[in-house]
């Protein structure tokens, strides 16, 4: 019996040939960097997600990085972010020279609470980062209130959300700015790395499209910074041009698995909440305090399972003897023990699937 892969690229073979043709165009043209095919991808893009405008950039951990850059974050400047979200946002931070200020998450959701968020707020504050993590949204009503009402911007890192909706609105579309990622294990995913800023104004815009070419105002003439490097190909925004009409397809199976697998009731096992499109099943993570448990468990049964994320930012190495470290984050620091994420991808088998919650079900902790 094989062993069930948290993910496989090699299986989204459905678009194969529409890939290869597009890869084809791009090497005949001769045309590799910020050509149409980047044009196009971020016209689409944009229009899919209801953003006003979307800038390609090289990849999500820079589209946070240059997103909060244009929207005037600096050095020294605080940002309210999770501490549960991989660390990526918090990478930009110390890329910018901000601080990350570590605000706790709900217990339901496991995305930045909206009180806890406001709480770290201070005269310094900038801006606070919305992660959409495992594919689920954070309440974007809420939050936009809260920007506004305090006056600081208002970021979402939407690399785990690609087309998950809230109130009618895109994740993307709700920010003064947002970040996308297409790394190839994402909702939508490239064949190598790619990001994405999506922007409520066009200033806005405009300085992301300097900051990810030099500083740039025109060829050579430079206007803005500390600006940088980070540019999406043609090749990469061909290939995502073909995938982008298939994601609410894939979504949609994403979220059949995960409605599978919430089925199975088990008296050591918290499901996620999987109902309403702001959730798009990037991960399907489940929570127990018998983490270990499950996990040998699962293993054992030929189902791949991983951690995501297994340490919180504040418990980083690199950051754990700093002051914002120090912030207690109870509900963040219980999770990281108990969550487990279970493969859930759009071409898993029915079988496979039916495999899975037959393992959850016979887990005996
Ligand atoms: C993957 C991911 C990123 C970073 O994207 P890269 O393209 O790998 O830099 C940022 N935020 C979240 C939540 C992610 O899952």
């Amino acid at each position: 019996m094989h062993t069930i892969a948290l993910n496989d690229l090699s299986r989204s073979n459905a678009e194969r040939d529409a890939v290869k043709a597009a890869i084809l165009r791009v090497v005949d043209s001769g045309w590799y960097i910020h050509g149409p095919e980047v044009q196009h991808f971020e016209e689409e893009f944009a229009h899919y997600c209801g953003a006003n405008h979307a800038i390609g950039v090289a990849n999500g951990t820079d589209a946070i990085e240059l997103g909060l850059r244009a929207l005037d974050v600096g050095a020294g400047d605080e940002v309210v972010v999770a501490a549960n979200a991989g660390m990526y946002a918090t990478t930009a931070l110390r890329a910018i020279g901000a601080l990350a200020v570590f605000a706790d998450i709900d217990d339901e959701h496991l995305i930045i609470d909206a009180d806890a968020a406001e709480a770290a707020i201070t005269t310094r504050t900038k801006a606070i980062v919305v992660t959409h993590l495992y594919g689920r949204m954070g309440d974007m009503t809420r939050f936009r209130e809260l920007a506004d009402r305090r006056g600081i911007a208002l970021f979402e890192d939407c690399a785990q959300a690609h087309g998950a909706r809230h109130a009618g609105h895109c994740a993307g579309a709700w920010g003064d700015a947002a970040s996308f990622s297409f790394y190839p294990t994402k909702n939508l995913g490239a064949l190598g790395d790619g990001g994405m800023v999506t922007a409520k104004r066009e200033t806005t815009a405009q300085r992301v499209k300097r900051l990810r070419q030099y500083g740039w105002e025109k060829k050579y003439v430079v206007i803005d910074g500390p600006a940088r490097n980070s540019r999406l190909d043609e090749m990469q925004a061909a290939i995502l041009r073909v995938k982008l009409p298939f994601l609410d397809g894939w979504n949609a199976r994403r979220r059949e698995i995960a409605r599978c697998y919430a089925g199975v009731t088990h008296e050591r096992i918290r499901h996620p909440d999987i109902e309403g499109a702001d959730y798009v099943a990037h991960l399907y993570v489940v929570r127990t305090s018998a983490r270990e448990s499950l996990r040998k468990h699962l293993r054992d049964s030929g189902v791949a399972c991983e951690v995501h994320y297994p340490l919180l930012d504040t418990q980083q190495p690199a950051l754990r003897t700093s002051s914002a470290a120090k912030t207690p984050l109870p509900v963040s620091e219980r999770a990281v023990q108990e969550i487990l994420s279970l493969p859930c991808f759009p071409e898993l088998s029915d079988a496979e699937v039916m495999r899975v919650c037959d393992a959850i079900a016979a887990w005996k902790p």
